[in-house]
């Protein structure tokens, strides 16, 4: 299978003559007759069966035959309709709020009816507001009423004709080989389908809308099987495309670097780097991903991974997600990397015209071997001409829509001859297992499973804000002691401007308590040269307090530090905690971070509180985060607007995803003709989305 072309990544634009209707099932996402299959109820309606008025209970939905007793239109307390039917078991009231002459008419005394609708309690018993009504010894249907997710002005019966002429005219034809049908004791495509949108009469509709019917297993199945196999494709595509070999000719180049570094590597970092360098031999592009807890020192794992590219005489670019960040890079890596010879240059967005444009030329002659920036680097005007490594530093930060930007600037042959440059991602933020197996599995994983010798753990403290003042002596201790400390202001999300202005107060108002400390500011409005500013006056020591915005969430790295702050640490996420926290710890002796709250707390806030006091472990605290965050998120999918998955669970049906692992490699190597069936089946134009 080839790589989709353009056309099928975009959605189709809204065609000239699409009807309203069309348009609504677009919304859906429901334009071919395939779609409308395998869009499936959420809940269903038991109308296969009449039961006995006596039995109704307030709170059911029922369906029930009876004789009109009495009706009446009353006109007091307001004007309405009232009835009463009865079957000899019982009897119960209908009530219509608003109503046409003619269902006056349906409810006249002798009638016999049949009505539907949630029974509550009434004044005189139980009753139905608003009830269906139909009359009474009709068929009776043989199925259950599937309801189906729906959007603005789309009725279930629009929907359930849609459906139905769909399962009528579609292929739904098998997409499992047979073995792998009857080892996991699959029901049919078919089979499931059609059980899902027309159960029979007397099926529980518990375990429907539960989803634990095998039916319903079958679906989950195809989904993520679907998902395997399309990452499955991706790999065999990555493993087809051609990068250069970065075999490092100048090995020399490699062991000055070592030579230079005041430390010695941790032998995870060493690990890291020997399984990069292998990746960097070989003729097809790497994509690995760097994982290692904040702190662990990713950095010097990455300048290892540009030597090796620059040694063998290709450009790289290492993208990070704030300007600050790369800033710090562009000093560090700089450090490390300039005295070998390499010529290193740096691009944001906050260079002037000038700037930009003497940097896009010397980027474009080749005349940079290492070029770093923000988001600024992806953008279409900056060409280089023998890329060979790309890196993406806290890569949890971009969206999908920059790291999809990103794989095609590769695709777009600026390495010139078809060849794909090699990418390599890092985060702190580990993945946790089912995602790696599923969202994440094209993607080879490094682990940096240790930190530094010599860092303590940090203490968190969880204060509630009304001890403020014990917070400002603590403050006041550790810079009296020589160290340094982060003042981290409050999130308000509603407003940026806000967000700012909290950020100055919070300044002037430390500036005033502390007449005897250098207190700087940073927020992300600043313009670059005064973040600069503040940022290089902390790193020298001449500020003790940095009040700051979570500008300075990822990455910033300030040994001397020990002390971070947190102002109503109840509005921030875990992930995010986290790495704030992150910021110190950095050095040798004890740090400290202060969580202020305050109360009352919400059931999650406190959850994330007391995860954060709990535990340092990036990983526990990257599962605690799934758990009340949901995958969605953790993905930074949300900018994207696209579903992940529609029935399958990443959590509860880690079983399944097991199941269909296994079933894609079966699939790809013994049964290569099921594979493009079931994709198109589950996966129209959505392939792409996978491989960012
Ligand atoms: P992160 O993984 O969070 O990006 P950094 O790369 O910023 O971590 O490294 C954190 C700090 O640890 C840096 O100051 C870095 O120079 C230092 N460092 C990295 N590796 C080692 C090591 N093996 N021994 C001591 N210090 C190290
Ligand atoms: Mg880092």
């Amino acid at each position: 299978m080839t790589k989709p072309s353009k056309e099928e990544e975009t959605p189709r634009p809204a065609g000239e003559g699409e009807s309203p209707l069309e348009r609504r099932f677009r919304r859906l996402g429901l334009s071919e007759a395939s779609d409308f299959v395998v869009h499936l109820p959420i809940r269903y309606e038991d109308e296969t069966r009449v039961s006995a008025v006596g039995g109704a209970l307030p709170g059911q939905t029922v369906q029930v035959e009876g004789e009109v007793l009495h009706s009446e239109v009353q006109l007091r307390p307001r004007r309405q309709l009232v009835a009463v039917i009865s079957d000899g078991t019982g009897r119960l009231g209908l009530r219509w709020l608003h109503f046409y002459p003619n269902q006056r008419r349906q409810v006249e005394t002798g009638r016999r009816i049949r009505v539907r609708g949630e029974v509550r309690s009434g004044f005189n018993g139980c009753e139905i507001v608003h009830p269906r009504v139909t009359a009474a010894g009709g068929a009776l249907p043989d199925a259950l009423t599937p309801v189906y997710p729906t959007t603005d002005g789309l009725s279930q019966s629009a929907l359930r004709r849609a459906i139905g002429q769909a399962l009528d005219t579609a292929d739904l034809s098998e997409s499992l080989p047979e073995s792998i049908c009857h080892s996991l004791a699959l029901p049919s495509f078919k089979d499931a389908i059609r059980i899902l949108h027309a159960p029979p009469a007397g099926m529980s509709i518990h375990e429907l809308v539960e989803r634990g019917h095998p039916a319903w297993r079958r679906i989950k199945f195809d989904e993520l099987l679907a998902q395997q196999l399309s990452l499955a494709l991706a790999r065999r595509h990555r493993r087809s495309q051609r990068a250069q070999a970065l075999a490092a000719a100048d090995a020399e180049l490699l062991q000055r670097l070592r030579a230079s570094l005041p430390f010695a590597l941790t032998s995870a970092q060493e690990r890291a780097i020997a399984e990069i360098s292998a990746d960097l031999a070989r003729g097809y592009p790497m994509h690995r991903l760097l994982q290692g807890d904040v702190g662990s020192g990713k950095t010097i794992v990455a300048a290892f991974a540009a030597a090796q590219a620059i040694a063998s005489g290709w450009q790289v670019a290492i993208m990070a997600p704030t300007e600050i960040l790369a800033e710090q890079h562009f000093s560090k890596l700089g450090a490390w990397l300039r005295p070998l010879g390499a010529r290193v240059t740096w691009l944001t967005g906050s260079l002037t015209a000038r700037q930009r444009r003497a940097a896009l030329e010397t980027i474009a002659a080749g005349e940079a071997d290492l070029v770093i920036g923000t988001q600024a680097l992806i953008q279409d005007k900056v060409h280089f001409p023998r890329l060979g490594l790309v890196v993406l530093d806290e890569q949890h930060r971009f969206g999908v829509a920059q790291r999809l930007e990103l794989n095609r600037k590769g695709d777009s042959g600026d390495t010139g001859a078809g060849r794909m440059p090699h990418q390599l991602t890092m985060s702190a933020t580990p993945i946790p297992r089912t995602l790696a197996m599923t969202f994440f599995a094209d993607l080879d994983v490094s682990v940096i499973d240790e930190l530094p010798p010599g860092r303590t753990p940090v203490i968190t403290k969880l204060v509630s804000e009304s001890r403020r003042e014990e917070v400002l002596s603590l403050v006041h201790r550790e810079v009296r002691a020589g160290r340094q400390a982060y003042w981290v202001c409050p999130l308000v999300e509603e407003s940026e401007a806000l967000q700012l202005q909290t950020a100055v107060d919070t300044h002037a108002w430390l500036s005033a308590a502390f007449p005897d400390m250098a207190v700087g500011l940073m927020h992300g409005r600043m313009p670059s040269s005064e973040k600069q500013e503040a940022m290089d006056g902390f790193r020298r020591g001449a500020i003790h307090l940095l009040v700051a915005t979570t500008v300075i969430e990822v990455g910033v790295d300030v040994a001397n530090a020990n002390l971070m702050i947190i102002e109503h640490a109840e509005r921030f996420g875990l992930a995010q905690l986290h790495q704030l926290r992150g910021r110190v710890g950095r050095g040798g002796g004890q740090s400290v971070c202060v969580l202020m709250y305050q109360g009352p707390l919400g059931m999650v806030a406190r959850d994330r509180l007391k995860a954060m006091y709990e535990t340092t472990d990036g990983f526990e605290i990257a599962r605690r985060d799934l758990e009340q965050r949901g995958p969605g998120e953790f993905l930074g999918m949300r900018q994207s607007g696209q579903e992940l998955l529609r029935y399958a669970d990443l959590q509860s049906d880690s079983d399944i995803i097991e199941q269909a692992r296994a079933a894609a490699a079966e699939m790809m190597a013994s049964h290569p003709g099921y594979v493009d069936r079931h994709l198109r089946r589950w996966m129209r134009g959505r392939q792409e989305l996978l491989r960012s």
